[in-house]
């Protein structure tokens, strides 16, 4: 099995804590895409194994005019994927973008980013939707019948409190999708919410409110069935995402596009964040566009600690073994005893992890446990 994701850099605007790799415009969309396909092309024989998930995500890709979208979609490998996601914004999902994903593409997998359902919250945050648009949206998917749909909600947010957290993850609830993300706020460094926090202008939630939303959080999924998978990640039965899924449990996939990064297992590589040189870049599998991250064993050791951890499956310890050797698996199990001991880890079997109440603060953890 494996994957194939693809950054479309591109948004209507940017929000206020976003650093992911994006612009406010769209100007060369459709050389941008072009690019894609030849990049697809140059790098089709990188994977040997099937592509069983493809994930559209940005930036905002229902951005993508319909024939744009059709373009690239043509030129995938279709036959094996079972999960096709493509990230989305309430303010692009009319009836017209819904029965198109619906009935005209492989798409069988929503993403959209919400993040609050108090409008004041969102307005801080430089969203473009309210709360309502939002729940048209959701509603206008599922009468296009798409039935796999993920909501994004963020917490720490300023302006929140207990209450909007409450009432935003309820709404949520009640609109009974199949896969909910929940992220606590990152200031991020050149962000616009980083300058207001450092101006004094919003505060950050505190390390007890955080943790407080966040015990919330966990309660009330549980509560109405949905298996907390990975710490930000909740799933009603059978609807995890595969693709996410993959990235935490060593699977390979291809990153197509500016920003987009790869795994073919062992190696990592990335594509720079620059859509001008991208576009410009003549793809061959000669002269990828991508750079080999050039990590030691140390640090592929390190990655898999930080992405295995993340999940409630936790560590597969025999496969840690067969990769990093014994002498890796011995002082991590050591390092690893007071935190089993103390409840804050669980050692079951051959599996490692890390308690579900100790997820959001997990990296205190995680230090006694990579090489440093
Ligand atoms: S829509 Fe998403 S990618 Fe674009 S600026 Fe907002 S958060 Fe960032």
């Amino acid at each position: 099995m494996a994957g194939i994701y693809i950054h479309i850099p591109y948004c209507h605007s940017k929000c206020a804590y976003c650093d992911f790799y994006s612009m406010p415009r769209t100007e060369h969309i459709e050389q941008y895409v072009t690019a894609l396909i030849d990049e697809w092309h140059s790098r089709i024989n990188e994977i040997s194994e099937p592509i069983e998930t493809i994930y559209i995500g940005g930036g905002t890709p229902s951005i993508l005019p319909p024939a744009t979208l059709d373009r690239l979609i043509r030129a995938l490998p279709l036959n094996n994927v079972t999960e096709f996601t493509i990230e989305a914004n309430p303010e692009d999902i009319t009836k017209e973008f819904s029965d198109y994903i619906a009935r005209q593409t492989p798409i069988n997998r929503v993403s959209m980013g919400i993040q609050s359902f108090v409008d004041d919250e969102l307005k801080l945050i430089g969203r473009r939707h309210s709360a309502v648009e939002a729940i048209k949206a959701i509603e206008r998917l599922k009468q296009s019948g798409i039935g796999n749909i993920s909501g994004d909600l963020i917490y720490g947010l300023p302006l929140q409190n207990m209450e909007t957290w409450q009432h935003s993850l309820d709404t949520l609830l009640s609109l009974n999708l199949t896969h909910i993300s929940c992220y606590l706020l990152s200031y991020e460094q050149g962000t616009r919410l980083y300058a207001m926090r450092l101006k004094g202008k919003i505060t950050e939630a505190s390390e007890s409110e955080a943790v407080a939303y966040y015990d919330f959080l966990c309660r009330t999924c549980a509560a109405r069935g949905y298996e907390h998978y990975e710490i930000s990640n909740f799933a009603q039965t059978g609807y995890r995402s595969k693709h996410n899924s993959g990235y935490w449990s060593g699977v390979p996939y291809i990153g197509l596009g500016t920003a987009a990064h790869s795994f073919d297992g062992l190696v990592r590589r990335y594509n720079p964040s620059n859509i001008k040189e991208y576009i410009a870049h003549k793809h061959t599998p000669e002269k990828p566009f991508f750079v080999i991250d050039e990590e030691n064993e140390s640090q592929r050791f390190n990655d898999f600690i930080l992405t295995s951890l993340r999940t409630s499956r936790g560590m597969d310890l025999d496969v840690c073994e067969r990769t990093f050797g014994t002498k890796r698996i011995e002082e991590l199990l050591s390092s690893a005893a007071r935190h089993i001991k103390s409840g804050n880890m669980q050692l079951s079997g051959r599996q490692l992890s890390i308690s579900e109440n100790m997820w959001l603060i997990s990296d205190s953890i995680i230090i006694d446990l990579i090489e440093v």
